[in-house]
């Protein structure tokens, strides 16, 4: 499986940057991973999106989602001249339920799928199978863990510290968690729903991941400093997400 970072600012994104967005590709499938600011343009530099087989939004912050809107014009415009055959295949949550009324009325270009729905069961899609856990956020948010040939690659998403995610990202092959926030200056307790990026390496650590991933970035911070923080934690290397970086499981 091979991991493209298509953007991994928030909650907006610097110059030529993008705000979270990921690209899977297995042997049959290409699958997005969130669709905030930017991340579409970015996804083109390395497929046709006539090529994405699904999309996972895993909640409905705009720095995980903000590019709804372009996506939907592009694969409605799409299948009208023909160059694309079938709808897209979008995971989405039902909460708020007026944002999942809206993209769920847009068949023109996609088919919906409640992540409610997929919860609690191992979702296929093509070679990859999914599986989605929640997590503690001040909006409805999940996780998701994505098998691949036995290889698991897991994504947090945005979340604060809570046990049951070492449960959720146990023994994955990589982990790609938020790291939001700096040990110097925030404070997980007074800004509920992100981690710091000491807090995202002891996640690591505890779940016995063999890789860890930080991301969700703030422009302004120094990533050699969140490194060296997860890196505390995690009690060994951590890598940190970039605009364009691959990564490969
Ligand atoms: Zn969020």
């Amino acid at each position: 499986m091979k991991i493209t970072v298509l953007g991994c600012y928030a909650p907006y994104a610097p110059k030529d940057g993008a705000c979270n967005g990921y690209l899977l590709q297995s042997d049959r499938i290409n699958l997005m991973l969130d669709c905030g600011h930017g991340s579409f343009s970015q996804l083109q530099k390395y497929i046709d999106f006539r090529q994405l087989h699904s999309l996972i939004i895993t909640h409905f912050h705009p720095d995980h989602y903000g590019d709804i809107h372009a996506i939907r014009h592009a694969f409605a415009g799409a299948i009208r001249d023909g160059s694309r055959k079938d709808p897209l295949v979008v995971y989405i949550p039902k909460v708020p339920q007026n944002i999942y009324e809206e993209i769920n009325s847009w068949e023109e270009a996609f088919v919906v799928i409640p992540i409610e729905d997929a919860l609690g069961s191992i979702n296929p899609l093509g070679d990859l199978k999914l599986e989605f856990f929640p997590v503690k956020h001040p909006l409805t948010n999940y996780g998701v863990k994505i098998n691949y040939n036995n290889k698991i690659f897991t994504y947090t998403s945005d979340t604060m510290w809570d046990h049951d995610l070492i449960s959720s990202c146990w023994q994955s092959d990589l982990l790609l968690t938020e790291a939001s926030l700096r040990g110097d200056v925030d404070d997980a307790l007074t800004r509920k729903g992100h981690m710091t990026a000491k807090q995202a390496g002891m996640l690591g650590r505890d779940a016995l991941v063999k890789r860890l991933v930080i991301t969700h970035f703030w422009p302004e911070f120094n990533l050699y400093q969140l490194q060296r923080e997860a890196e505390v934690g995690f009690e060994g290397p951590v890598e940190f997400a970039e605009m364009g970086k691959v990564f490969q499981i």
